[in-house]
């Protein structure tokens, strides 16, 4: 039985205890919203080392790390060293984009090393398999999705809202499709003068995943990759249609989350966070972005962060991570560092902003170490603690008197709580 299904017959799973007792949540209430679809578990049955986290509604927001290999860099110790690197920096999620040739190990290596929920996309191992776009086809990819069920993935990107109704509206656009999996079904369709073989055969692939309990992540093929797109006929349809299949989805007992943008100017992310609620039936909605300009490059997870947390704070559950090498190529391990730094930044702006408790007296600790001067339970504080220490030590090197002083280098013997202390007065 999947989690989903548990949870409608009232029943609760080690998974729910441990999501419930990390996020202090009410066990009842989680297990309600498991049931109407407003949370997910991502667990795989195959993924043994998991520890299970919550995706949605009044949960704290999660942040996904993506690594894996290219055609033109394939490294697998690299890789794994980024999956820990990211984890470390802390990545409540991973998934593996792998594209070189050796995709099938290297996504068996992963998981065996990922105690994270692990995600991929099958319609890339299908494609590499298959050689080429005009080679794809339904039994390909059910063989593929099965073999990444079976070893312990946890959700999977389909891209089944695509379908040929998208067309005419593409015309319109600025950039027509810049999803890689949405790129490889359009031309698909394109050249078949077909129908999206995921849309029209949704069923079969609900089959496997409930068969491992896969959480269903919709992919969104049409979000948009400027913000001249944004919210646009193409992108809105699509989301429609992940709507019914959403639906459709739990009905058979399978969980699932939507995909979302993508590059959306600031003052139309709201909008985009309540479409997406009212479209998908409160959906946990996992968002690549938002990237509210298209030319923040070298600084896109900066962008990412601002658009990220404003999104979180309106209604996204969960952020995808975006690194300083975005648009300019696959990104090496300090990029994936700071990648995860910077969103977990934005999503703990959001958890504050949703009056999230344990977020609100983090916080508070922080300010109450800084009047204190105490650097301990500052860097203890921080979410990047290694980075905090790091400056500390450097501080101290060059002025060695500083390990001892109650103050910094920033105002010396002028320091604010050395001249107003309320104790002394
Ligand atoms: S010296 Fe200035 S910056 Fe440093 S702790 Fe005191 S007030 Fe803060």
């Amino acid at each position: 039985m999947t989690q989903i299904e548990y949870a409608l017959e009232n029943k609760t799973t080690e998974e729910m205890k441990t999501v419930a007792k990390e996020e202090n949540i009410d066990i009842n209430v989680l297990r309600s919203k498991i049931a109407e679809g407003q949370i997910v578990i991502p667990a795989n049955i195959n993924h043994k080392n998991l520890n299970a986290i919550g995706i949605g509604k009044d949960l704290t927001i999660k942040v996904n790390a993506n690594i894996g290999t290219s055609q033109s860099k394939s490294d697998l110790d690299n890789e794994l060293l980024k999956l820990k690197t990211a984890v470390e920096a802390g990545a409540d999620t991973m998934m593996d984009l792998s594209t070189s040739n050796d995709v099938e190990d290297i996504r068996n290596r992963i998981i065996e090393n990922c105690t994270v929920p692990i995600g991929t996309v099958p319609i890339y191992q299908t494609l590499i398999e298959a050689g080429s776009v005009e080679n794809l086809n339904i039994d390909a990819y059910l063989e593929v999705f099965e073999k990444h069920a079976k070893s312990g993935v946890d959700f999977a990107t389909v891209h089944a809202g695509l379908t040929r109704a998208i067309f005419p509206l593409i015309k319109k656009r600025l950039m027509k499709c810049v999803s890689r999996g949405g790129s490889f079904l359009l031309a698909w369709m394109k050249y078949y003068q077909k129908e999206n073989f995921l849309y029209e055969n949704y069923d079969k692939i609900l089959e496997i995943a409930k068969k491992y309990d896969v959480t269903i992540s919709l992919g969104d093929g049409m979000r948009p990759g400027c913000i001249a797109d944004a919210t646009d006929e193409a992108q809105i349809h699509e989301l429609k249609i992940l709507g019914e299949l959403a639906e459709r989805t739990r009905q058979k007992g399978v969980q699932v989350m939507i995909e979302g943008p993508g590059h959306i100017p600031l003052n139309e992310i709201e909008k985009n966070m309540e479409l997406e609620k009212k479209y998908c039936n409160n959906s946990p909605f996992y968002v690549l972005g938002p990237l509210p300009t298209d030319i923040a490059t070298g600084y896109d997870h900066i962008a990412c962060a601002i658009g990220g947390a404003l999104a979180a704070s309106k209604g996204a559950d969960f952020l995808c991570y975006v690194t300083p090498k975005e648009h300019i190529g696959l990104p090496d391990i300090d990029d994936v560092r700071e990648g995860v730094v910077v969103t977990k930044i934005a999503a703990h702006i959001a958890d504050i902003a949703k009056g999230n408790k344990q977020a609100i007296s983090r916080d508070n600790k922080m300010a109450h170490a800084r009047e204190e001067i105490n650097w301990q339970e500052m860097s203890e504080c921080a979410i990047d603690k290694k980075k905090f220490l790091e400056l500390r030590r450097q501080e101290c090197e060059k002025n060695p008197d500083l390990k001892k002083a109650d103050y910094c280098s920033m105002c010396g013997p002028f320091c604010v709580f050395k001249i107003y202390d309320e104790k002394e007065s």
